[in-house]
């Protein structure tokens, strides 16, 4: 079965939290974690191979994003799917965005699965999308994006900043309906 590398982004804690929301104090690496951790239940589930980059909630080893990257490629990863949050200094900010390199790869292809499969679960999650090449990812050259050998995609799930967004992502119904469409998402990509 396919080797799926998940990705929950920053290091956590007092390493490196990533993004905070300024009201409850949510930190975006729990939320990464938290969901990450779900997408894998769902992925074992259904028979795929599984290796997460972080395991902890604070791991500082993974503040390196070229530990990162060679874990994934030293284990032969057919996938890498990086999980984040978004955030912005206007709190009205909000909406799910995916990420692939530039140009067209096989994570494009990858990033329209898992987007769709969450724009059907979420009716009320706004796609900010890039159209200008026919398919919705945005392409960033991100490290994680650009040094793992497998098709890789970042998914910036909703806006920590945004307080809907936020009480969205800290609530355990949400996290695994999230997890549950990535999972779909990556699932498709096989079929
Ligand atoms: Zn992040």
């Amino acid at each position: 079965m396919p080797k799926i590398c998940l990705d929950p982004g920053h290091a956590g804690g007092n390493i490196d939290p990533g993004s905070i929301n300024s009201e409850t104090g949510l930190q975006e690496s729990t939320v990464n974690l938290a969901i990450a951790s779900l997408v894998k239940e769902y992925l074992i589930a259904v028979g795929y191979q599984v290796l997460m980059t972080r395991t902890r909630e604070e791991q500082v080893e993974t503040d390196s994003l070229k530990y990162r990257c060679e874990l994934a490629n030293n284990w032969g990863a057919d996938l890498v799917v990086s999980l984040h949050c978004n955030s912005a200094t206007s709190e009205q900010a909000n909406g799910t965005e995916i990420y692939t390199t530039l140009g067209e790869t096989d994570g494009d292809r990858l990033a329209t699965y898992i987007i769709n499969q969450v724009t059907a679960s979420f009716s009320d999650l706004e796609l900010r999308a890039d159209w200008d090449d026919g398919d919705p990812d945005k392409e960033e050259n991100f490290y994680i994006l650009r040094y793992t050998d497998a098709p890789a995609v970042l998914l910036e799930m909703a806006f920590i900043s945004n307080p809907e967004e936020a009480a969205k992502l800290a609530d355990s119904a949400w996290q695994r309906d999230m997890a549950r469409a990535v999972a779909r998402g990556i699932s498709d990509y096989f079929v």
